[in-house]
């Protein structure tokens, strides 16, 4: 780690730097916090709608948002806007996208485990794709799908490609419980299931080997896996799924959207992929994380022999990744994001757990204590998605800032919104 000033490459694109203070989409990080409070979560809607155009032009048509990263109405119009289609993997997601008046054909149901009732509503609203998953739900499908309700699907297949990421976010090995297995025929067992049945169209198959990978191997290899699979399918499809990595500490880089899709496209060329077949892809982290980030204000800091807490007033119900997978973040102080960050602390929430850690080595400004304006870069994906009201902290609003404007997407949950489902 270091003490030099935050790094440019970890904000949102339209971040700006002075002496006093940051602004992001011409709005500034200091009246934010003091219009909306704190904890609050800040999107660049500039930095959101280049990523979906991104992922939109480098892919074809199909290619969707994984909503699962951070989903509210706003953002669901906004990627649709933008050329995408919307991932969804539950109930939930698919009426908070149909709320937001997103429209169906451009809707992807996902899921190891879809209910019947979803996959009801799915057929009756007319989506654009259910991922197929299993033989328990083709059975399902099979009572389900009829001339009126026809289904136009993908079927989920694991390669066998063991993407370099974190065990919990690692999907693609034969160890998992999503998806056809290729290597022990299942996968070709289900196509055909699925082509035996009236009303039901295979568009093609979808792979996603896990999330946060930072290198074009595991792709390179599972479209490979992929073109020769299919080579004598007609199909007109090939999903390769989300996980491409981003960078939340300096010292990271990974592949911007377009390198990840032009490497794609390159390795379905070499193996003889059909140029007519569709390649889409379904990112998550890589549209949203790096336009959002979090603002907290420090309200106590308490130093020890071995070293020194500082705790702000959010923690892991905002921003649950550090706990459930030792993730890495840096922070800055709003007030003073050019100055040289010399002083070592652990960045710790206000929940009653001693493992409540936003950051276990944060750099910050000499002066940087209580009362102090300071901000996680990169937390706009599963950040949000994830928060809970442990220990009954409402969650924080969410405000979208673009050409000198902020707009609040999500409202500040109040002590009413809690006590809603008391009977
Ligand atoms: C989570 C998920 C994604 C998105 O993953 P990211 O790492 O956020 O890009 C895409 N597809 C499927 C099936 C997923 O489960």
């Amino acid at each position: 780690m270091s003490s030099k000033p935050i790094a440019a490459s970890l904000l949102p694109d339209t971040a700006e730097l002075t002496d006093h203070d940051v602004l992001v989409g011409g709005v500034s990080l200091i009246e934010l916090a003091t219009t909306y409070e704190t904890p609050l979560f800040v999107y660049d809607e500039a930095t959101l709608r280049a990523r979906c155009a991104e992922a939109a032009a480098v892919f074809d048509d199909g290619v969707a948002f994984a909503s699962k990263s951070f989903l509210c109405a706003a953002m669901a119009r906004l990627a649709v806007e933008e050329g995408l289609c919307l991932d969804v993997a539950t109930g939930g997601e698919l009426d908070l996208v149909l709320r937001a008046g997103v429209d169906p054909s451009r809707v992807i149901v996902h899921g190891n485990n879809k209910l019947p009732s979803e996959l009801e509503r799915a057929l009756e609203v007319g989506v654009h794709r259910v991922v197929v998953d299993n033989f328990d739900e083709i059975e399902r499908l099979r009572d389900l799908v009829s001339a009126t309700r026809p289904l136009h699907c993908l079927v989920r297949v694991t390669p066998g490609v063991e993407a370099h990421t974190h065990e919990f976010i690692r999907t693609g090995q034969e160890d998992t419980k999503f998806g056809f297995s290729l290597a022990a025929g299942a996968a070709r067992r289900a196509i055909d299931a699925l082509r035996e049945l009236s009303h039901v169209t295979v568009h093609g198959v979808h792979a996603h080997i896990g999330s946060q990978i930072f290198d074009t191997a595991g792709f390179d290899e599972t479209i490979k896996i992929l073109v020769d699979f299919i080579a004598e399918d007609d199909f007109d499809e090939l999903c390769i799924g989300g996980g491409l990595g981003v960078a939340y500490v300096e010292g990271e880089s990974t592949l911007s959207l377009s390198q990840w899709g032009r490497a794609v496209r390159a390795a379905a060329t070499a193996a003889g992929l059909d140029p007519r077949v569709r390649i889409t892809a379904e990112p998550g982290r890589a549209i949203v994380a790096q336009a959002g980030l979090t603002l907290y204000r420090v309200g106590a800091v308490k130093p020890v022999t071995q070293r020194t807490y500082m705790a702000v007033d959010g923690g892991m119900s905002d921003n649950p990744r550090p706990v459930l997978y030792g993730s890495g973040y840096e922070a800055f102080d709003v007030a003073q994001p050019l100055a040289a960050r010399p002083q070592a602390v652990r960045l710790v929430g206000r929940h009653c757990e001693s493992g409540d850690v936003l950051i276990d080595e944060a750099w910050l400004p000499e002066s940087t204590g209580v009362g102090s304006l300071v901000a996680t870069p990169v937390t706009g994906a599963y950040g949000y998605s994830m928060a809970s009201n442990y220990n009954r902290v409402g969650r924080p609003a969410v405000v979208f800032v673009a050409d000198g404007t902020a707009r609040v997407v999500l409202r500040r949950e109040t002590f009413d919104d809690l006590a809603r489902l008391e009977a």
